[in-house]
């Protein structure tokens, strides 16, 4: 095997890495974003909670203030009682007294109910609350995992980049040009090997002459269908 094609055996590798490596560090960054809106539209539920909350609580109150009205009403007409001229008269305070008295429990009762979705709420709240705290701790513990594969990531990108340099710098001006524009128009992938006697990439069969001097290593030989540089490796058999 020449050095040029031993320098595009491992570049196969090398190039298979770069790829993963690459896609990792473009997903990452999406990953922490999508943890941080999980949290942030936990946080914007929490706030309409607490909306709902205030809600019940001016509603409640102005039930209350509807109970003290007619509670003042009913007292008046019953001072005024004592002032009537006529039975008429005096049965009509009393009908006043009575509708009102029916009108404030009403309203009582529904200051009851009111009170009721309070504290339902409240408890709601929080468990909620707790459910929040929760999935922060764990979301800045995922956020710092998924930091560190990045920057790990990075390292190990670094290093195979150097390693690329070197590799290609092992190929010949014209099979460097050939596998720089494959590598271009392959997503960074311009070596296949051979597998199942077959170009390992797009899976056209190689006829036997090929296949011989593939596997010879002497000299370059491109798939004609795919364009990329076929190579002889351990998956390809013997
Ligand atoms: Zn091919």
């Amino acid at each position: 095997m020449t050095d040029e094609i031993a320098a595009l055996v491992r570049l196969r590798d090398v190039d298979a890495n770069i790829g993963k490596l690459t896609s990792l560090i473009e997903l990452v960054p999406e990953q922490v974003a999508e943890l941080t809106r999980k949290v942030e539209l936990l946080r914007e539920e929490l706030s309409k909670r607490r909306t709902t909350q205030e809600e019940l609580k001016v509603k409640r109150r102005a039930k209350e203030k509807e109970v003290e009205d007619f509670t003042a009403k009913i007292h008046k007409f019953e001072v005024d009682q004592y002032g009537v001229k006529n039975n008429e008269q005096y049965q009509a305070l009393l009908r006043e007294i009575a509708l009102l008295k029916q009108k404030r429990s009403q309203a009582e009762g529904e200051i009851i109910e009111i009170m009721e979705q309070e504290e339902s709420s409240a408890r709601d709240m929080k468990e909620f609350e707790a459910k929040i705290a929760r999935e922060e701790a764990g979301t800045a513990e995922d956020k710092r995992k998924r930091e560190a594969e990045l920057e790990d990531a990075k390292r190990d990108l670094a290093v195979e980049e150097s390693e690329k340099a070197g590799l290609v710098s092992r190929l010949s001006p014209p099979v460097r040009m050939r596998y720089e524009r494959v590598s271009e128009g392959k997503g960074g992938m311009a070596v296949a090997a051979v597998i199942n006697r077959a170009c390992g990439a797009c899976y056209t069969n190689l006829p036997p002459q090929t296949l011989n001097e593939i596997r010879k290593g002497l000299q370059v030989i491109t798939c004609e269908t795919c364009g990329r540089l076929l190579v002889w490796t351990e998956e390809s058999g013997h």
